[in-house]
């Protein structure tokens, strides 16, 4: 089987057992294989350091999320020269700031270079393209009515690069259709916490606030 079959196959398989936004999960999954194999495997490549260096390490989403796998001496081991450079930084900076020198602490405050908000965005290019193949496709199509619906974030950007008014209609109405939805599951739920209906039996709109969190700001871990 050949990638593009295999990325067929990943799309369509998310599409089918996502609970949230298939672009979501795939895009999770990516990052933790690769924080994965990073603290396990490439602790010592240079390479990656070498990168995690020019970019002062991680932003602070991704940080974060290495420190819930554990690993502490991956962790440790990628940031003793993390340490080091902040460091010789505020040396440099300790020594000359009443000069005219200016200096660049934006690799700090911004994160801009975060390789693996980098490869975020990258898996995440993949995998709208191979939806945006698929589109015509019956299979899909039928995964797509029954679907949890795309975040916002991933609906636009899906939806910004299609170029056949006939599927941005599709993809619009569809999401129109799944997002009423959702706005009816939580007036449904606010309204069974008033004491007067609080015996009803919960339904569908049971864990309706935790999707729309998902449908607002995305799951990121
Ligand atoms: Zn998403
Ligand atoms: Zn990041």
């Amino acid at each position: 089987m050949n990638d593009k079959n295999i990325s067929h196959i990943h799309l369509l398989d998310a599409l089918e057992k996502s609970q949230i936004c298939p672009l979501c999960d795939l895009t999770n999954a990516s990052i933790q294989k690769y924080i994965n194999d990073m603290l396990y495997e490439s602790v010592n490549d240079p390479g990656l350091r070498e990168k995690l260096a020019k970019n002062k390490g991680f932003c602070g989403l991704h940080g974060n999320l290495i420190l819930k796998h554990g690993d502490a001496l991956g962790i440790a081991m990628l940031h003793i020269d993390q340490i080091q450079i902040l460091l010789d930084h505020l040396d440099s900076v300790g020594r000359f700031y009443s000069k005219i020198t200016k200096y660049d602490h934006t690799g700090w405050t911004e994160h801009a270079g975060c390789i693996i908000c980098e490869l975020m965005a990258d898996v995440e290019k993949r995998h709208i393209e191979v939806f945006i193949n698929l589109i015509d496709d019956n299979v899909m199509r039928n995964y797509l009515e029954t679907f949890s619906g795309f975040c916002a974030r991933h609906f636009f950007r899906v939806f910004e690069k299609l170029n056949n008014p006939e599927h941005k209609k599709y993809l619009l109405n569809l999401h129109v259709g799944k997002y009423k939805s959702l706005l009816a599951d939580l007036k449904e739920f606010c309204r069974k916490n008033d004491y007067r209906f609080r015996n009803e039996p919960s339904g569908k709109e049971a864990d309706s606030w935790q999707k729309a969190i998902y449908v607002i700001s995305g799951k990121t871990f």
